[in-house]
Formats: structure tokens, C-alpha cells, sequence
């Protein structure tokens, strides 16, 4: 495991509870331990991955420390859980900065840990899609109308007089999480519904907060007294998830995160064999989304490193080095990142038999014709070719 910080458990430790009111950080806590107590795992903690070569079966990383110790290690697999980041927004963007703006994620802590009590609230205002689906983030972050949904619910046990305001554009508590907004509605809990160009605006007012809204539905303004306005701030990638991409030689998309072989067929593989992805690496995820991904990612790491021998496809390109002229074409066409250059005088392509996909399109586009697909020889199209043409079918 190599670990950028000095601890594990990364974004879950700012969560407090599920939906259904688990204890995240107890459940956390428990697998640190049981990581701890496993001989055959060894954590890099301040560290990173510098250098990675070879592929499936024989990855060699070097990761280096903080104080810039450099370790060599083998493995046969690489799993990507860099994970994601809450978006922090912007000093003044609805009112954040000010008192009593904080985000959703804040809130929650502040009543979990005790250091704000619900029954001292009157009046508490969430907006939500903060930093998401807007010019900047394209995409929705998911988990951010459950959270609110479930920070509602929550509240709403502790002090039933508690008015809670939900400024939304769409709700989007997918699947059974539709049960819990429900529960809130009948608590209770108002939802308002904004329009992306007339969002609400948060003023500080007599030592209170109001917030002004355009009610799509009612078709009228109103202006709702708070003493919270709870953001409800979307996932964003990490800065960094940048500097991983070009070091494996993987592709993030345009929001940043890290894209996978196919969206249904291969959710958790990178296009090149033995590389995995979980988490919120991929894209904003729940907490339980995230725990099924990285056990699919470690059951297609199982049955890879549960094997003695590997095998390869035998329709793998090759390279004939006498005639490699050093181009680097096939590097830059193959759409899998595997010919590598080799400093022979001015360089000569290698293509690993074991990463090769076998593809060809390095062969068409090797201007020396250095590259042949293995079962494609030139000789054997070729023949097929002069067959084709020359075969005379039987007129009877
Ligand atoms: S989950 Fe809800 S609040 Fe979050 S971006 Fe999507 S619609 Fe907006
Ligand atoms: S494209 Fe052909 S000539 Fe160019 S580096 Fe690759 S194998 Fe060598
Ligand atoms: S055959 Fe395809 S996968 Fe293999 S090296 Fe050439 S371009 Fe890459």
C-alpha cells in the first residue's frame, strides 16, 4: 500500500455516518487494525509511486519516501484508489466565509462531535449542487443530496421543532436512498426548488442569515430566516490524480477522474492488463459503492496474482529490431501505451508479448515495416490474398 499521507484511511475519516446511521469511522478503524495485524501487507506511508515499468505479472515501482528514501518493489498488479476530494467553494459563493455558511460535511461533524447542538438551531438552510453541475463541474457529485437527506433525518430526531430548508434543483437520491427522502418530506423537511440561473443568495441579516430564493414551483419569491446555511459541496478530483495518470500511463477523462477500459464491460480495469481502479478515483461515489468496487478490483488482482504462469495471446505484435528505424511511432499510436524504446545507438522498440493486445495497429502504421502481428505475417495475408483471387468456385 503506498499512502501519500501519514495515515490510512483517507476522505472516509471526515464522514460520520451512513444513511442508516453506521459508524464509518468505527468501521475504518477496524480494517486499519486488521491491515496492521497482516504480516504480508506493508504500508508506504508519505510516499509515492516515482517510476513504474513493465506490465502484468511484473510491474517494477520505485516508491520514494518524504525524506527521499527510494524503495524497489515487484508486483503483478496495480490497483488506483487515489480517491477524491470534498469541493471547497469559493470565499463569497453563497456567502461561504461568512458565519454560519459551512458546508454539509462540516455540519455533520460539528453535530457528531459535539460542538453544535441541534436543539440551539431554529431555523437551517441546505443549497445544494455547490460546485457541481455548473461550468466548472459539468457532471453531478452523487452523494451530496443523500448527505443532505440524511443530515436532515438526523437533525429533524434531535430537534423535531428545527425548520429545515432544502434549496435543490433536482433530487436525486437514487435507488433505495428515495426512501429516506420520503422519510424527510414527512418529517417535515421543505424542499424548494431553484433554477440554475436564479440560484439563492445568502445575506447576513441582523446577526442571522436569510436566504432568497425563486420558488420554481410556487412561480414567487420568498426569504427564509436560517441560523446555518449548510452547503451542499460536490466531489472533485484530486490535483494529483494528474501526476498518477502520466506516471501508469492512464487516462483521466475531462472531470478529471479515471476512466476506465469500458463503462459496462470493464468498470474496474484500465485498458492495459493487470491495472485496476476503485473508488472515488473513478467518480463520486457512496461509501458502499466504493467498498463493492475495490472488492470487484481485488477479485480481478486475485486471479492474477492466484496463478503460477500467465498466458499470453498468441496474436501479439513483434518487432524485427534489424529493421526498427527508432521512430517512436508505435509509442505514440498504441492506443494501450505497451511498445516501449529500448537506448539501442538511437533506439529500438520493444513490445512485451504478455501487455500486447494485439491490435495492430502499430504494424499499419510502422513506416519501416519493423512490426508484425503474429498469425498476420505479411507472408500469411499475402497468401490469403493470392488464394482469394485465384480460387475458382466448383459451377456445379
Ligand atoms: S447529488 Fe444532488 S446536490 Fe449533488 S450534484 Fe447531484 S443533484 Fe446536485
Ligand atoms: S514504428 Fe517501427 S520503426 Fe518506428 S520505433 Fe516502432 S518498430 Fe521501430
Ligand atoms: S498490436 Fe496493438 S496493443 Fe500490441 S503493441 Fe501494437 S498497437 Fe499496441
Amino acid at each position: 500500500l503506498v499512502e501519500q499521507s501519514d495515515h490510512l484511511g483517507g476522505e472516509t475519516l471526515n464522514l460520520r455516518t451512513t444513511l442508516d446511521g453506521g459508524d464509518i469511522r468505527e468501521v475504518v478503524k477496524q480494517k486499519i487494525a486488521a491491515v496492521n495485524a497482516n504480516n504480508n501487507i506493508t504500508v508506504h506511508f508519505n510516499s509515492k509511486i516515482v517510476d513504474i515499468n513493465g506490465g502484468i505479472g511484473h510491474f517494477k515501482s520505485i516508491i520514494q519516501d518524504a525524506a527521499g528514501n527510494k524503495t524497489e518493489v515487484m508486483h503483478a498488479t496495480v490497483t488506483i484508489a487515489t480517491g477524491a476530494v470534498e469541493y471547497q467553494p469559493k470565499d463569497g459563493e453563497y456567502g461561504f466565509g461568512g458565519d454560519g455558511v459551512l458546508t454539509v460535511r462540516t455540519l455533520e461533524q460539528q453535530v457528531a462531535d459535539g460542538q453544535l447542538d441541534p436543539k440551539s438551531l431554529k431555523d437551517l438552510v441546505f443549497i445544494q449542487c455547490v460546485g457541481s453541475r455548473n461550468d466548472e463541474h459539468k457532471y453531478c457529485s452523487r452523494v451530496c443530496c443523500a448527505a443532505t437527506v440524511k443530515n436532515a433525518i438526523h437533525l429533524k430526531e434531535k430537534n423535531p421543532d428545527l425548520n429545515i430548508y432544502v434549496m435543490y434543483r433536482d433530487i436525486r437520491t437514487y435507488g433505495m436512498r428515495e426512501d429516506y427522502y420520503r422519510k424527510a418530506r414527512e418529517m417535515g423537511v421543505i424542499f424548494v426548488r431553484f433554477d440554475k440561473d436564479q440560484p439563492p443568495v445568502v445575506a447576513q441579516s441582523g446577526g442571522r442569515l436569510a436566504v432568497t430564493v425563486f420558488d420554481q414551483t410556487m412561480g414567487r419569491e420568498f426569504e427564509f430566516p436560517a441560523d446555518r446555511v449548510a452547503l451542499a459541496s460536490g466531489v472533485v478530483a484530486r490535483d494529483n490524480a494528474i501526476d498518477v495518470s502520466r506516471g501508469f500511463k492512464l487516462t483521466l477523462n475531462t472531470d478529471g477522474f479515471f476512466q476506465e477500459a469500458h463503462v459496462k464491460l470493464q468498470p474496474i480495469d484500465f485498458a492495459s492488463e493487470g491495472e485496476y481502479l476503485c473508488g472515488t478515483a473513478h467518480s463520486p461515489m457512496s461509501v458502499d459503492e466504493a467498498i463493492s468496487q475495490s472488492y470487484a478490483a481485488a477479485a480481478h488482482a486475485g486471479s492474477v496474482l492466484g496463478k503460477d504462469e500467465l498466458e499470453s495471446d498468441a496474436c501479439v505484435a513483434v518487432v524485427n529490431e534489424e529493421l526498427c528505424a527508432g521512430c517512436v511511432t508505435c509509442v505514440r499510436v498504441c492506443p494501450y501505451g505497451i511498445p516501449k524504446m529500448k537506448n539501442v545507438g538511437m533506439g529500438i522498440a520493444e513490445i512485451s508479448p504478455v501487455e500486447c493486445h494485439g491490435c495492430g495497429t502499430c504494424v499499419g502504421q510502422c513506416p519501416a515495416k519493423a512490426i508484425e502481428l503474429c498469425g498476420f505475417k505479411d507472408i500469411q495475408l499475402g497468401a490469403m490474398i493470392e488464394e482469394l483471387f485465384t480460387f475458382e468456385p466448383d459451377p456445379a
